[in-house]
């Protein structure tokens, strides 16, 4: 008999909206589901930050789901 192939049970990305400060631009970003969970756990009242691809600029916040 063969095993059932496993089914990861979460997607690995996690789309969410970045909006940068900086250029006052907002567009969709790509984050793992891990590091999404890690920094909501540890710091939730801390926004992730992300570089814009734009200006470059640690400066695209991702707001809380
Ligand atoms: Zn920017």
């Amino acid at each position: 008999m063969k095993r059932p192939v496993l089914i990861r049970a979460y997607p690995e990305f996690l789309a969410l909206e970045g909006y940068c400060k900086n250029c006052n631009l907002g567009y969709p970003m790509k984050t793992s589901v891990r590091q999404y969970l890690e920094r909501t756990n540890f710091l939730p009242d801390e926004p992730i930050k992300s570089e814009c691809r734009v200006c470059k600029n640690i400066s695209v916040l991702v707001p809380p789901l």
